[in-house]
């Protein structure tokens, strides 16, 4: 257990002059080195670029727990194989009540129910990032604790700007000694190594590999109008130049056109290059999720006879539908009740790799999950977010920011779910929904984030957020993980005020840790 009881107040004073100076270097550096969003309406193609959200100075990170989160990501990676594994599990899990109310994650379940009989490839790739908050307790003298936000299993993002960002601060710690201001930022040993780009990209290549045909190509399947390219163009062409890999990119609504499985008991996916049309097709070995995992991927019936035709293909998906699906909040809600995070971890080879100090560390970053449900644990959930919302959030099955309902708005928002009509027999709409009790990140932070190339006014305290990637290459039909590791880590810094913390979505940061 981590005896960390508080972080510096942060960050140094700097005097308008230094401040300035640190903006122009960091601006310099984000756009000459290609830390950068497009702009909010990009010419195609495009004619500038703008730095990615930022933050002047690293955040204070205390590395008991930082060194904790990264030591347990193989053991989280584990975890969700062996879930994806569980047809049983996700059928019950997910096909069962949530299915019944969301929409959304009724269509994933019910593609890969579809399909799942009669897939060819038994590899899996998954990209995932698990994200934790700090917790500081109410109780006096109590350290402060690492505490799970979610785990993805899906598009998890910004891995290449991540490791921009740390060498943006190395190198204005380089270039500036931040003025002296801090023995900490002054100190190289504070700034640990942040390979996240290189590690994703390996992690593509290992798919690749394991595919096993020299000439096969890896399909990026993005979004329409992303503003978070540069974050994926750096996955491309370190696979490019460091694994000799070429990357084909192609929105949901472009597959169609181009994409379609081969005439054999494998089904390869072959795709066309519109440019070249009487060229043989390019095999893909990996298809690469960075869209998909909202319901606004999906505005017809089409995006999800395409998800269906890919996820029947030869290819190796990151992720598989069944992934997706164990990525889900109400996974997450589940795996807190008593005995499932041992059942699964305890799994296959598991048994062999992991021990009851593992589950230890893992179950330790829990905090209060709770079904929306009508189980005693259920009816205890709603007396709680009626009675103490202030203390709870509720999060509905989604990805990608901007979907919960925080403290006071919990109550009106239940009774407006509990309002509207639901068919006969169906389950009440609220059970779509987890209740999960809020981390409260310790006080007194600050820090010089700057938005759109300019200072934001921001003079509050601040609450950062640190995901650690992790790389697991599978196989369906095996015990274990042919791949299972980390691969670096991002934090995403945001105002106190805001409740949500995607990059994305305009509301935090790309930064850095340095460790105290
Ligand atoms: P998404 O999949 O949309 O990113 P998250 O579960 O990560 O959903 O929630 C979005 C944001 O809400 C997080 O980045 C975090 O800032 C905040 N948040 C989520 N859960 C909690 C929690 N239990 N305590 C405090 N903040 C939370
Ligand atoms: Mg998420
Ligand atoms: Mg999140």
């Amino acid at each position: 257990m981590s005896n960390v009881m508080s972080l510096p107040p942060w960050p140094p004073a700097f005097t308008p002059e230094q401040q300035a100076k640190l903006l122009l270097l960091a601006s310099t550096y984000a756009l000459s080195r290609g830390f950068t969003l497009l702009p909010p309406s990009p010419t195609n193609p495009p004619t500038s670029a703008i730095p990615a959200p930022l933050s002047l100075c690293p955040t204070p990170f205390p590395r008991e727990l930082y060194d904790l989160a990264v030591r347990i990501q193989p053991a989280y990676n584990a975890l969700y194989v062996n879930i994806t594994k569980d047809v049983e599990f996700l059928d019950r899990v997910m096909g069962g009540v949530v299915s019944k109310v969301d929409e959304f994650q009724r269509e994933l379940w019910r593609c890969w129910k579809e399909c799942r009989d009669e897939l060819v490839q038994p590899l899996q790739l998954g990209l995932f990032r698990s994200d934790y908050l700090l917790h500081e307790s109410q109780e006096q003298g109590k350290p402060l604790e690492l505490k799970q936000v979610e785990f993805n299993t899906i598009s998890s993002s910004f891995g290449a700007l991540s490791e921009l960002a740390g060498k943006l601060h190395g190198y204005l710690r380089a270039s500036t000694n931040y003025f002296g201001s801090s023995e900490l930022l002054s100190n190289p040993q504070s700034y640990p190594e942040n390979d996240s780009l290189r590690s994703l990209a390996r992690g593509l290549a290992e798919g690749w590999k394991a595919y096993g045909k020299n000439d096969a190509k890896i399909l990026f399947v993005c979004q329409e109008g992303e503003r978070n390219v540069f974050d994926q163009k750096w996955l491309e062409w370190e696979l490019l130049e460091e694994h000799g890999i070429h990357v084909i990119r192609h929105t949901f609504d472009e597959i169609p056109t181009y994409a379609r499985l081969a005439d054999t008991p494998k089904r390869e996916l072959l795709i066309t290059d519109p440019l070249q049309p009487s060229a043989p097709a390019s095999e893909i070995a990996v298809v690469y999720y960075r869209a998909g995992y909202t319901p606004t991927d999906y505005p017809s019936k089409q995006q999800w006879s395409t998800r269906l035709l890919l996820e029947r293909s030869n290819a190796i998906k990151c992720p598989s539908l069944a992934l997706q699906l164990a990525g889900a909040k109400k996974v997450q809600q589940v795996l807190a009740e008593p005995g499932v995070l041992e059942d699964f971890l305890f799994r296959g080879d598991g048994q062999q790799q992991f021990v009851s100090k593992d589950v230890e560390e893992l179950r330790q970053t829990f905090t209060g999950l709770y079904p929306m449900d009508n189980t005693e644990l259920g009816k205890e959930a709603y007396r709680l977010a009626m009675e103490e919302p202030e203390k709870f959030v509720l999060k509905p099955q989604r990805e990608g920011g901007g979907n919960n309902i925080y403290r006071q708005d919990i109550p009106p928002f239940l009774r407006k779910l509990e309002a509207s009509p639901t068919a006969p027999g169906e389950p009440p709409k609220k059970e779509g929904y987890i209740l999960m009790s809020l981390i409260e990140p310790p006080q007194g932070l600050r820090n010089l984030l700057v938005k759109g190339g300019s200072l934001t006014a921001n003079e509050g305290d601040v609450v950062s957020e640190l995901g650690i990637y992790g790389v697991a290459l599978f196989s369906d039909r095996d015990e274990g993980c042919v791949v299972n590791r980390g691969a670096g880590t991002l934090l995403r810094t945001k105002g106190r005020e805001s409740d949500e913390g995607g990059v994305a979505v305009g509301y935090s940061v790309v930064d850095s840790v340095v460790l105290v």
